[in-house]
């Protein structure tokens, strides 16, 4: 495993569990990440709503996100994370744009370094000195065939894809800040202001810690992520909108916020990666075309990476799906039957922009012809 942030943990626990309920008694795990302990990059903002955020007519991707939260509140309650005080899923207050009304959704809120911190305690539990645990120790690309020679599989969850730039994964970079305001002990009407997860054009957390947090900001960049007062203006902006009550209560100025800042990978329809990238045989390098037959047209066709598996590209609603993502790749590393349904594997495949491409391509060459 590559990377210990929330998409990491997950994997490091649904593999260590499945393992150890089929058997697996020789299975050895070990965690490799860059920085000296988990959830240190995106998974370290400090609290992360999860909410389905349904369409009207269900589509794939809505499916898809509220089978994540599904998953994620088993996870909760097997981990004990509402007890433990780092999460909770009372449901979130969804609230479209000019809509008057508010709808009730699944979700709520976690505290990601709890999550991943717990995560990583389960695995241990499951798989004692099985499980290497390896802080401080940062993966290059001309590492991963060195991996590949002392282990079956290498799950990357590094967010990015800089371990594989070639695989036509077409993650960019989300840079972007939450807020949040300071109550003082007393002020105890805030609790019942905003009893739950406020979400919708952007979000509000309930008092957590002494805290309302608020956001978030995005922007196309990869440059460190710096606090600004600039993204408090426009969190506060977005949170007058959202929930005008909230606003003229905690009346936040952006000198006295708090903040946090940091970049999420996404892809372009906003779904993960979730299983095996193309294989190297297959990638352009100084051409400009990807190096298939034109009669590759579907996603099985595709030669994969052996032994490569990648959770990336969670976005900005990771926590959503980190844990579903995860039992997705650990059904598919110790070969058992997907969890996904069919469609659901196929919005989700790692190759999918790769066979987009080859098939507008081919497509324009046919009409060139
Ligand atoms: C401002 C902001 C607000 C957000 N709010 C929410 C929210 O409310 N709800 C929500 O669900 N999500 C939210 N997110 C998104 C969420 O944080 C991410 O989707 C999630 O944390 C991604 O988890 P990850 O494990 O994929 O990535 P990361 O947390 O980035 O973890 C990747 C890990 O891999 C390690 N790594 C990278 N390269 C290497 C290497 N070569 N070798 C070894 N280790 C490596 C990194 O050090 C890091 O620890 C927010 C993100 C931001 C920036």
């Amino acid at each position: 495993m590559i990377g210990a942030g929330v998409a990491g943990a997950c994997v490091l626990r649904a593999v260590a569990r499945t393992s150890h309920a089929l058997g697996f008694a020789d299975l050895r795990l070990s965690l490799f990440e860059r920085a000296p302990g988990p959830a240190a990059s995106a998974s370290a903002v400090p609290v992360a709503v999860v909410h389905p955020m349904t369409s009207r007519d269900h589509n794939l991707a809505s499916q898809f996100f509220l089978e994540g939260v599904t998953t994620l509140t088993r996870w909760l309650d097997d981990l004990q994370g509402c007890q433990q005080g780092w999460a909770d899923m009372s449901g979130v207050d969804h609230r479209e744009p000019h809509a008057e009304q508010t709808e009730r959704q699944p979700g709520g809120w976690v505290l990601p370094i709890g999550l991943a911190q717990a995560c990583l305690r389960d695995a241990h539990a499951h798989m004692a000195d099985r499980l290497q645990l390896h802080f401080n120790c940062a993966i290059l690309p001309v590492d991963l065939s060195v991996l590949l020679q002392t282990y079956d599989a290498v799950v990357i969850c590094a967010a990015t894809d800089r371990l594989l730039p070639d695989a036509g994964l077409a993650l960019q970079p989300l840079s972007g800040q939450v807020s949040w305001v300071s109550v003082a002990k007393g002020q105890d009407a805030i609790h019942s202001q905003i009893p739950r997860v406020v979400s919708g054009e952007g979000f509000l957390t309930p008092l957590i810690s002494g805290r309302v947090q608020f956001g978030a900001t995005f922007h196309r960049s990869d440059s460190p992520p710096l606090v600004s007062l600039a993204d408090h203006q426009r969190n506060i902006a977005q949170l007058r909108r959202l929930a005008p009550e909230v606003d003229q209560r905690l009346a936040p100025k952006p000198e006295r916020c708090g903040g946090w800042a940091g970049t999420r990978y996404a892809t372009r329809d906003r779904l993960p990666h979730i299983g095996q990238p193309v294989c190297p045989t297959v990638y352009k390098g100084k051409t400009d075309r990807w190096q298939l037959a034109p009669s590759v047209s579907q996603l099985h066709q595709l030669p994969r990476h052996d032994g490569i598996y990648v959770l990336l590209g969670l976005g900005a609603r990771g926590l959503s799906t980190a844990a579903l993502g995860a039992e997705a790749i650990a059904a598919e590393v110790l070969g058992i039957p997907p969890i996904l349904a069919p469609r659901i594997c196929r919005a989700v495949d790692p190759g999918r922009f790769v066979l987009r491409e080859h098939a507008r391509v081919n497509a324009c060459l046919k009409r060139v012809d």
